[in-house]
């Protein structure tokens, strides 16, 4: 498994902390701004004095870092520090969330999800689409996507903010170097230069795009959405067509991983991979609505949006129905396997699932805890704790967003200098 730092994504900044002797001034200073954006999204407003305490850094450096950071609209000065000691109190900075957007766009099977985030991770534009993606070609398939995120383009344009980057999310393997989709069963997706094809369609003033797997920008969502203890070690599950998953360790991404086809399917049926047996056959959606519903019932229908048709199902379960209430409690026994598996694998004190897992969650989440904790070895054993996403389908859209502002937190000083507002006003009221 390869392990890097959260969300570099291919566009890693010269971290060289650690290693000043080999620095040059300039890389040593992007090092240093990128420090010093990382310190305040992970502790929030703080003064320039507190900084310079954080970081180690003198506090003259510190005065001249959050200049450059004000001249490239990504801090600004919000507050007094009316908590400070003795002397005159001074303005804390802050992360700026005025001008600087990163896009996530995720192809699932069966939708479409563009979401922009801002600096300080809220979101300020988003968009589903329903689409029977293995329907379509490739290309007929990348085209609607390639509307879809035109139109962020735009909303984010209008908003008076600059988009930095965007980042595509897929299921399957993917090469991020190439910015092709090698293998995504799911599709019918095999060797798609998927980045190439969005370029050409946004045309050569987009901005750049990067490639990730849907759960791998899951996993990130889930820890960049609130960075603390109980989510540096987590395991990330998420149930679409596919199951795909992806771990937080140390806060930071570890990739590579195929559990949607470990083979735990009792009834060892053949997958779209080309193995038989595979765990996505008896926990994916497929599964669920095989089980819950006939063909022509309208849960099947991939032109309604899956929140409305998880809707549905939640509607039926809530009142009752027993076909419904029969297939949740047979994808929660199976669930359970799988689940049960990592925990002995990866021993995580964490595992959230995402995706329709989260949706149905009510109806998965207790039973599935419930057999973990029954099979543990002992009453001492380390407990998994099991959850729900609380970041809706959007997520792995939400973590290709966070990707691609990674870039500027590992490197600032990509990003232009903020030009004057037009209306004469200014940016650091
Ligand atoms: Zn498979």
């Amino acid at each position: 498994m390869r392990q890097t730092q959260p969300g570099t994504g291919g566009t890693a900044g010269a971290v060289l902390a650690g290693h000043p002797e080999v620095a040059d001034k300039a890389s040593l200073r992007r090092t240093n701004l990128g420090v010093m954006l990382r310190q305040l999204r992970e502790n929030g407003a703080q003064s320039r004095t507190h900084l310079a305490t954080a970081t180690g850094l003198p506090k003259a450096t510190v005065s001249v870092l959050v200049a450059e950071l004000i001249q490239r609209g990504l801090v600004r000065e919000g507050e007094l520090d009316r908590a400070g000691a003795v002397g005159r109190p001074h303005r804390m900075v802050e992360l700026d969330g005025r001008w600087i957007c990163g896009i996530g766009a995720e192809i699932g099977p069966d939708h479409l999800t563009v979401l922009a985030l801002d600096l300080r991770g809220t979101v300020v534009h988003q968009d589903r689409r329903a689409l029977d993606v293995p329907a379509l070609t490739p290309q007929a398939a990348l085209r609607e996507a390639a509307d879809l995120v035109a139109d962020c383009l735009s909303a984010v344009t209008d908003l008076g903010m600059h988009t930095i980057g965007i980042t595509l999310v897929t299921q399957g393997s993917v090469d991020a170097a190439s910015g092709t989709v090698t293998v995504a069963s799911n599709f019918g997706w095999r060797n798609v230069r998927a980045v190439h094809e969005l370029r050409t369609r946004l045309g050569r003033h987009a901005p750049p795009v990067l490639l990730e797997n849907d759960a791998e920008s899951g996993a990130l969502a889930e820890y960049l959405a609130a960075p603390d203890a109980d989510t540096r070690e987590l395991v990330y599950v998420t149930g679409g067509i596919g199951v795909g998953g992806a771990s937080i360790s140390g806060g930071k991404l570890i990739r590579g991983s195929e559990i949607g086809h470990m083979k735990l399917d009792r009834l060892d049926r053949p997958c779209a991979c080309g193995r038989t047996g595979c765990w996505e056959l008896a926990v994916g959606l497929g599964a669920l609505l095989d089980a819950a519903a006939d063909p022509a019932d309208r849960v099947h229908d991939l032109s309604v949006d899956l929140a409305d048709r998880l809707g549905e199902l939640l509607d039926r379960a809530d009142a009752g129905d027993a076909r419904t209430l029969a297939a949740l409690a047979t994808v929660a026994d199976d669930l359970a396997l799988g689940l049960g598996v990592l925990a002995d694998v990866l021993n995580p004190p964490r595992i959230v699932l995402g995706g329709y897992f989260a949706v149905l969650e009510r109806y998965l989440v207790g039973s599935v805890q419930q057999v973990l904790d029954d099979r543990r070895i002992s009453p001492g054993s380390p407990r998994v704790v099991v959850s729900a996403s609380a970041l809706g389908l959007s997520n792995a859209a939400r973590g290709g967003a966070h990707l691609t502002l990674e870039g500027i937190f590992q490197d600032p000083s990509d990003v232009p200098v903020r030009p004057e507002p037009t209306d004469g006003g200014t940016w650091s009221a």
